[in-house]
Formats: C-alpha cells, structure tokens, sequence
C-alpha cells in the first residue's frame, strides 16, 4: 500500500492524487490527510468571502474522497498531521508559499513530490532563466517560450496569426453602456456544506476567536471540481469571445464583464491550467472566439500566472522585504477595513466595494486604482501584499508577492518591470465610466476638485524625481514637472490631506 498523501487546501483537483508518469506521486489507494489549521484564520485577518471559499472547498474535497481521506480539524498543520498520522512516511506535493515548505521540510516524516498544478516545472524554468541571470527575466520572452515548448496557439514554428502578443487590440476603453451585456457567468448554488461552514464562521466570530474583514455573501466562486468545470465550460463556451477587446477597461456597473473568473478555481487546484488554455484555443480553432481574446486569455494563464509562480521562488526570501522606493506608510484604517463609504474618489470607492462585497476585482482595478493609489501614497509594500494576499479570493502568498512587491508597488527596484505603474485621472477616465459622476474632475490637478490620481501622480513623480529621471521609460513624464504652474500647492495640498480618505 502506498503511503499516506497530505493535500493542502490548495491541491483539490483530481491530478494532485494522480500517480506520476514514472509510477511516483500519491497511489490509487493512499490514504489521504487533510488538515483544516484554526491557527491559519488566527494569525492573520481574511476576508471572510475568502475563509469561506477555502474551507467550503476543503471540505467539499473531503466529502467526494468519503473513507479515502483523514480529515483532520486542528489548532496547527503539525498537529493535525500528529492525529491523522501518527507515525510512518508521508508524501506531499510541493506547497506554494515558503513557509509551508519550510514547515514540510522540517517535518522528518513528509516526504515532498515536485509541484503540480502548472505547466512549467521548476527544473524546467531554471534552465530556461540560466544564463539570462543578470538581464531582466523577461515575461514575454518567457511567454513565448512556453507557447513554443507547449504547443499553444501556434502554427508550426510561428505563432497562430503571425503575432505573438495582441494586447493591442486588447486595450479598448469600454462602451458607452452601463453594462458590457456580456452573458452572465456562471455562479454555484451553495449547499449544506456552505450552511456548515458560514455556521462555523459565525462561532468562530462570536467567540472572539478569529476575526475577518468584508462579506460573505452568497458563495459566487466555485468550490467543487464539478462547479469549477461548469464555470470553465461557461466561459470559453459564451464569454471568451468577448473577452479580449474590454480586458482593461472598467464600468462601475459591472465588475465582472467578460473575465474568466477562473483564477480562485485555479489557485485551489481545481483546474489545471492545461486543461483551461487547452479549450481555449479549442474555442478559437472552432471559430467561436477570435484569437485576440483567446490570446489575452492564454497570455494570463500560460504566461503571467506560471512567470509570477517562478519567480516567487526564483527570488528568493529576501523579495518580500524589497522597498526601492522606501515607502514606509501604514496602511490607513479604512482601506485595511474596506469601508468604501468613507471613500469620495468613485473609483477607489467603486472598486474597494467590489472588494469588501465579493473578494474579487479585476486585474486593472488591481493595479491601476488600488495599487497605484497605494503607490502614490507611499505605503508600505510588504504590508500592501499580505493585504492583497488576505482580501482577495485568490490571493496567495507566491500569487501577491510578485505582483504586488514587484509588479504594482516596484519595491524591487525594477526586476520584475521596467517602470512603476502608476498614472494620473487622465488614464482612469479613458478605461472606465467612473469619472463622469465623481465629486473630482481628472483634469484637475489641485484645489477643490483636484482628482486625488492627478495629485497624487504629480506628487509621486516629484518625490521619486532623480530616479524617474534616470529612467528612460520615465524621464520624460517626470520633466513636465517643471511645467506645472501649480506644483507647489499640489504637494501642499497632498501634504495637508494626510492618510484621510479620498
Ligand atoms: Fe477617480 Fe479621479 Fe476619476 Fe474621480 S476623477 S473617479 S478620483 S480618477
């Protein structure tokens, strides 16, 4: 009998109990451990909408595997592993955040099997970065090369259509509707084990035990294989079409438009990657989605998901701690409590109300309104990735740190991009419908009415002006500095509005 296999509670996909190639991994008969660690919701305070999808998925995991699984509720991992099994080896595959390696690791009885859950092995990777070390890891020449060696969306040696990289049909600001009119994606119908789990919830909370920010409303993300499969099918069936053009733009009445949805369901394990661009560019080859949403579909999960999961661990440990820019502001109480009320800005308001009602915005609010804001504002970057990293429904450690350290906040100093991302109203009000109704107009750039994205652009480039203007990317914004008739009251007014909310 093969030994005992220990998922974590995201591993929940049938191919993290499949035996490897070779016959190693987990065998058809191995019993399988589950441990559901209070101590996780203890440490740190999550978005409830997010505990509940974790441990909804957990445990709807453990009830499809029935007599196969051991599921343990205990205070730490170690413990339950302690109950589940007391003695004997363990297998595991590779976990995704550092500190449960390291805690795999120390554990003498778990034996851990490479990851799974990605195209690109880790092996495969470092040969790939060995000898760009010292040049910029590329995402799309890293892109490129996984379309090559997976075969994806290419003909022959080439890639379908002639070009690698569409994004620039994928850039159109939305229309002039309140509504892209995109059919609806698919939402799960929640079940006795989400009664069982939101109970849970609410004792944990009574009892002063665990504390969580946001909603938890219905359940609107997949927490079963089966669900995440019908979500996947409604998708690349009625949505994908739609997806490429508007993949950048925002609309205050709706949050979700033609994106997938499917990055919760993947970082559970829910799907495999492969399986999710594989029937995307089915979809194309049958003439049902243009390859211009397809590729912008492919591109974020055979490209940017798997280039910011390697680079999390290529990295290293010291990443988390990288502030370039030396932004040392806490994060101020009502975006740490999500109150988008006490917000005025419509967009900050708008998109932090998505994320206090459901845990989910797109990857543009992300960057452009709540990532720039913070980085306008100076905020500290580690504290900004375990926000994002607990408020979001997929948010992971190796997911976060990337993204947020390296991509949104450029705290280390520009590996990951080649300039910070950041922009004044002008951008906002071209990719969204949120400025019109907005106390602020985007033009304005002090007084009354000065948009806080316009000051607070101004302000950030004035208060990184050396290294800006050391950049050839950034040299040129940073000298219409000295345009500016108003500078002086616009850093005094952003000076006087302190952490107070926009
Ligand atoms: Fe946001 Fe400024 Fe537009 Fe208001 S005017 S919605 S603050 S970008």
């Amino acid at each position: 009998m093969a030994d005992p296999h220990w998922l974590f509670g995201d591993q929940l996909g049938p191919g993290f109990l499949r035996p490897d190639a070779r016959g190693g991994g987990p065998g058809r008969d191995s019993l399988v451990v589950m441990v559901e660690a209070r101590s996780v919701f203890r440490r740190r305070r999550f978005h409830r909408a997010k505990a509940h999808l974790v441990l909804s998925a957990m445990r709807h995991r453990a009830a499809e595997l029935g007599d196969r699984v051991r599921y343990v509720r205990a205070d730490t991992y170690r413990e339950g592993l302690r109950e589940a099994v007391p003695t004997g080896p363990v297998t595991v595959h590779h976990p995704t955040s550092r500190a449960a390696l390291a805690l795999v690791n120390r554990l003498e009885q778990v034996r851990v099997l490479p990851a799974r859950g990605f195209l690109v092995p880790h092996d495969a990777f470092a040969s790939w970065a060995d000898g760009r070390e010292g040049h910029r890891l590329r995402q799309e020449d890293f892109y490129h090369w996984v379309r090559r060696t997976h075969g994806l969306l290419m003909d022959g040696e080439e890639p379908a259509g002639g070009r690698w990289n569409l994004d620039r049909d994928n850039r159109e600001p939305p229309p002039a509707a309140a509504s892209l009119g995109a059919p609806a994606p698919y939402r799960p119908r929640e079940d006795d084990i989400d009664a069982e789990v939101r109970h849970d919830l609410d004792r944990w909370e009574r009892a002063g035990e665990v504390s969580f920010v946001g909603r938890d409303g219905p359940r609107i993300f997949p927490a079963t294989r089966r669900e995440a499969l019908a979500a996947l099918r409604r998708f690349t069936g009625t949505r994908l079409a739609g997806f490429g053009p508007y993949e950048d733009a925002m609309l205050a009445g709706d949050p979700v438009m033609s994106h997938s949805l499917l990055s919760s369901s993947l970082n559970l394990g829910l799907l495999d990657p492969a399986e999710c661009v594989e029937r995307a560019e089915a979809a194309w080859r049958a003439g049902e989605a243009p390859l211009n949403s397809v590729e912008g579909f492919v591109r974020q999960v055979a490209g940017w998901r798997e280039y910011v999961w390697q680079l999390y661990w290529h990295f290293g440990e010291d990443y988390r701690r990288r502030n370039a820019l030396g932004h040392r502001a806490p994060l101020p109480e009502w975006f740490t409590e999500l109150d988008a009320d006490a917000v005025t800005a419509r967009c900050l308001s708008t998109v932090l109300g998505q994320v206090r009602d459901t845990g989910w915005t797109h990857h543009i609010p992300r960057l452009m309104v709540l990532g720039s804001h913070a980085l306008q504002q100076g905020w500290e970057p580690a504290a900004l990735t375990d926000w994002f990293h607990r408020c979001f429904v997929d948010g992971y450690d190796w997911v976060m740190l990337p993204n947020v350290v390296g991509m949104s906040q450029y705290a280390d100093g520009g590996r990951m991009t080649t300039k910070p991302y950041t922009s004044g109203g002008a951008y906002i009000d071209r990719m969204s419908d949120l400025c019109g109704p907005c106390a602020y107009r985007p033009g304005e750039r002090s007084g009354e009415r000065a948009c806080p994205f316009t000051r607070g652009y101004w302000s950030f480039q004035h208060r990184h002006r050396a290294l800006l203007a050391a950049n050839p990317r950034t040299a040129r914004a940073v000298s219409g500095l000295d345009r500016l008739a108003d500078l002086d009251a616009l850093l005094r007014e952003e000076r006087e509005r302190g952490n107070r909310p926009p």
